[in-house]
């Protein structure tokens, strides 16, 4: 089903002020939510702890923004982009900017993956910015400035194809989605004369730019790069764009290559996912930490350098242990490169990270609920967090408690899905297909041990302690 029959969603994405009037809107919800970030601050990690959820900027940001914008992605593809303030700010930078060429580097995809693995380990992890209101909303404007400095400097949209790192996760995720964006009818395409999505002439159009993120939409093959930002629409003379419904995880069954920087990427977050997770229980975070914990003392440091130094451990070297293993067993009985098993692992961890992360999301969002009712008596948080820590105010938790066993069953359907659709990938998409069994065996192993992670952690946690 093509969405774009529908009357209302058509003439709304195909209208002049679509998206400039939404990205207007978020770019000045982003200004709210880092005007009331900033100045909130505490050295104590024990308060920060609570903090999060007491600021009413750091609560949506962390809690609801970031979990939305994932599941948007699983769901709709690139969804979020679509009304990205951080793209309408590099874009107009790049109507006045230099315009240069884009460097190999930044093509390589190795500047997102740094990017990211510099925010997950030193900014998230040491520097806990997702738990000090102060740190969140620098770190909004660093990525708003960061935008508007590449924008003044590279042609096109180099920000979004090259350096924005929420956006490449979540065009991964959004080769899981159900939908698609794609031209309609391909030979209306091919005997199209004036091209205009892709024209040089219309790159810096404020509306019907041709595309920026250097896409042919007769030829796009998979969901990864589309913002969905809905310009090739406004550009086709032709009308001939469709946004259609697809069976999910359909990108696994073309042949899509990750690059060797976005196995990377996908190793990082592999690890940092696990890491979300396992932490909701006590039990399988201090399974999970005892490594980090105990080599972390042993060098007799603390601080933020300790934190980063135990998410180097778990988002980089766990990870990095599990490829070496399939690789190595791999290579026992298989001429299949290194690098096709590496990426082929790569894609098939995504199902099972894209489940996981969906119920981080559904995890996250409900557990804030029962801040809601003090959040914006003291929007800042500082009083409502003293008087939680003094005992002063008890914080209600009935809902969570109703919403209990709902959750527990959404998370063992999430991860059942994830299992099956992993199988099935794996029997039917062409590319593994191919594959001697010599490298299959060590994949199935592998990416079962990682699925095992999730599945047995959550069997324990909801369903039998
Ligand atoms: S790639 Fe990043 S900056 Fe660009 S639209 Fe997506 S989230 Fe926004
Ligand atoms: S193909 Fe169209 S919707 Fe997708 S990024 Fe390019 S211009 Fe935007």
């Amino acid at each position: 089903m093509n969405l774009l029959n529908v009357r209302w969603i058509r003439t709304l994405l195909s209208s002049r002020w679509f998206p400039i009037v939404p990205q207007l809107i978020m770019l000045a919800v982003f200004g709210l939510l880092i005007a009331g970030g900033l100045g909130v601050k505490t050295p104590d990690p024990s308060f920060a702890k609570v903090l999060r959820n007491t600021n009413l900027a750091n609560l949506l940001v962390w809690s609801y923004w970031w979990p939305l914008v994932i599941v948007a992605a699983i769901l709709l593809g690139r969804a979020w982009c679509m009304v990205c303030p951080m793209e309408l700010v590099t874009s107009l930078a790049g109507r006045i900017g230099l315009r240069r060429k884009v460097l190999h580097l930044f093509k390589s995809g190795w500047v997102i993956t740094i990017f990211y693995t510099l925010i997950v380990i030193v900014g998230i992890h040491g520097l806990s910015l997702h738990r000090i209101p102060h740190r969140m909303a620098l770190y909004l404007l660093m990525l708003l400035s960061v935008a508007v400095v590449v924008g003044l400097i590279y042609e096109k949209r180099a920000f979004c194809s090259y350096v924005c790192p929420v956006g490449h996760l979540l065009g991964l995720y959004a080769l899981v989605s159900p939908l698609e964006w794609r031209a309609d009818n391909l030979s209306l395409c091919k005997s199209c004369k004036t091209k205009d999505c892709v024209v040089k002439k219309n790159h810096y159009r404020i509306v019907g730019r041709s595309c920026t993120s250097n896409l042919y939409p007769a030829t796009i093959k998979d969901n990864q790069d589309c913002l969905l930002c809905t310009q090739c629409l406004k550009a086709c003379p032709n009308n001939n764009l469709r946004w259609s419904t697809r069976w999910p995880f359909a990108d696994f069954f073309h042949a899509i290559e990750l690059r060797a920087a976005q196995v990377g990427f996908v190793l990082l977050v592999s690890g940092f996912i696990v890491y979300e997770i396992l932490s909701e229980w006590p039990v399988s975070k201090a399974i999970l930490t005892w490594v980090p914990r105990h080599f972390v003392g042993s060098l007799g440091i603390t601080g933020p350098i300790a934190d980063s130094l135990s998410a180097v451990i778990m988002f980089i070297v766990f990870p990095c242990v599990l490829l070496l293993a399939v690789l190595a067993l791999a290579k026992l009985r298989s001429a299949v490169p290194y690098g096709a098993i590496a990426k082929t692992l790569a894609l098939l961890l995504l199902p099972t990270m894209a489940s996981a992360h969906l119920l981080k999301a559904i995890l996250k969002m409900t557990s804030r609920i029962p801040y809601w009712p003090h959040i914006f008596s003291d929007p800042t948080g500082i009083v409502t967090a003293h008087k939680i820590l003094d005992g002063r105010l008890a914080l209600d938790k009935s809902v969570l408690n109703a919403l209990y066993p709902i959750i527990s069953f959404v998370a063992a359907a999430l991860f059942l899905t994830a299992l099956l659709s992993t199988l099935f990938i794996f029997r039917k998409a062409t590319a593994i297909r191919n594959l001697d069994s010599g490298a299959k065996v060590p994949l199935l192993l592998g990416v079962l041990v990682y699925w095992s992670i999730f599945g047995f952690m959550i069997f324990m946690w909801r369903f039998y302690f």
